[in-house]
């Protein structure tokens, strides 16, 4: 059974049409990587994917249950944005622990949790602290300790690392790639950087104006581009 299987999705805003009929799958356990210039339809993809949007037409199925009826709270999926979107008034704990509390997650279940993401990213050093104490690269890593102590069938990023400078973005590429190999999620993560996409991917969807170009693992994306789009964006001689 695939992770994710996405049918023929369409989308529109107004006039302009988003999404042009997409089809993609993931198996469990891979890194997806959906690249494409700036207004190509990324966000809007992910966004229903995590059902924040809803098509116009066809279907998003997670872990073999068509989803497209099912609010996102019950998709059992984790977010992380490019803003960190943390609570400023929480600490780092509390940040990491607050979902489980509207849960009714049991305290020594929550510190056991907290505990173990930490440990995962590196972060037990800064519980204690306010966001307002921590870097760029220490928030992304919070805001990734809340998706992860969901523990979600599915982690969907949306271009995670585009606030962070150079250096700090190739570092937290490597991490995000570590912890994919140390947990075995589903991941799809949405970037607008070809390195990026090639570093990390097991397979790449590069889109284009509301529709896929090329659905293929970097080697085949890079030696083998479906079309000049393809090419030209991916950085491979036509
Ligand atoms: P990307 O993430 O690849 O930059 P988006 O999915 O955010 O692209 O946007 C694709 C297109 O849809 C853009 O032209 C954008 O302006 C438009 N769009 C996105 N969300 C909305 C919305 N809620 N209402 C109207 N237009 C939207
Ligand atoms: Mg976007």
């Amino acid at each position: 059974m695939s992770a994710l299987v996405i049918r023929g999705l369409r989308k529109r805003f107004g006039g302009q049409e988003v999404l042009k009929g997409i089809d993609l799958q993931a198996e469990s356990g891979e890194f997806i990587v959906l690249v494409g210039p700036s207004g190509c339809g990324k966000s809007t993809l992910l966004n229903i994917i995590a059902g924040l949007e809803q098509p116009d037409l066809g279907q998003v199925e997670i872990a073999g249950r068509v989803v497209n009826q099912v609010p996102p709270k019950d998709r059992d999926i984790a977010m992380v944005f490019q803003s960190y979107a943390l609570y400023p008034t929480m600490t780092v704990r509390q940040n990491i622990t607050f979902g489980m509390e509207c849960r009714n997650v049991a305290k020594p279940q929550r510190e056991a949790a907290v505990a173990s993401t930490a440990r995962l990213l590196q972060i037990e050093a800064l519980l204690d602290r306010k966001p307002s104490q921590l870097s760029g690269g220490q928030r992304q890593r919070v805001a990734m300790g809340r998706a992860l102590v969901r523990d979600p069938l599915l982690f969907l990023f949306d271009e995670p690392l585009s606030n962070l400078d150079a250096k700090l973005r190739v570092e937290m590429r490597m991490e995000i790639k570590q912890l994919h190999r140390r947990i075995g999620s589903t991941m799809v993560y949405v970037t607008h950087d070809q390195i990026e996409a090639m570093t990390m991917a097991t397979r790449i969807a590069v889109m284009h104006q509301g529709e896929v170009q090329q659905f293929a693992d970097p080697d085949t994306i890079y030696s083998r581009p479906a079309n000049l789009f393809v090419a030209r964006f991916m950085g491979a001689p036509p």
